[in-house]
């Protein structure tokens, strides 16, 4: 599932549009945000940022964070 904003960055475009109900889209935004920041520098997963991928995934939030790290792998690229 994704929208017009993810097909420019899965191009390699940069894009600040985010559209809220693209899941896609929030696990791009998580991959930019402070909590995975934060839980990378610890070296492992924070509450803080757990919290957020349950917030989204649920009990799925394992899934959410493979999705966020591929977009970290793409902006890794650039
Ligand atoms: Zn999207």
């Amino acid at each position: 599932m994704t929208c017009p904003a993810c097909d420019l960055a899965n191009k390699g475009e940069l894009t600040g549009s985010y559209q809220a109900n693209c899941d896609e889209c929030t696990a791009r935004q998580f991959a930019n945000g402070i909590d995975l920041f934060n839980a990378r520098k610890a070296g492992e997963m924070t509450p803080e940022y757990v919290a957020i991928l349950q917030k989204v995934w649920g009990d799925d939030w394992e899934a959410g964070h493979e999705r966020v790290k591929a977009w970290v792998k793409k902006k890794g690229k650039k």
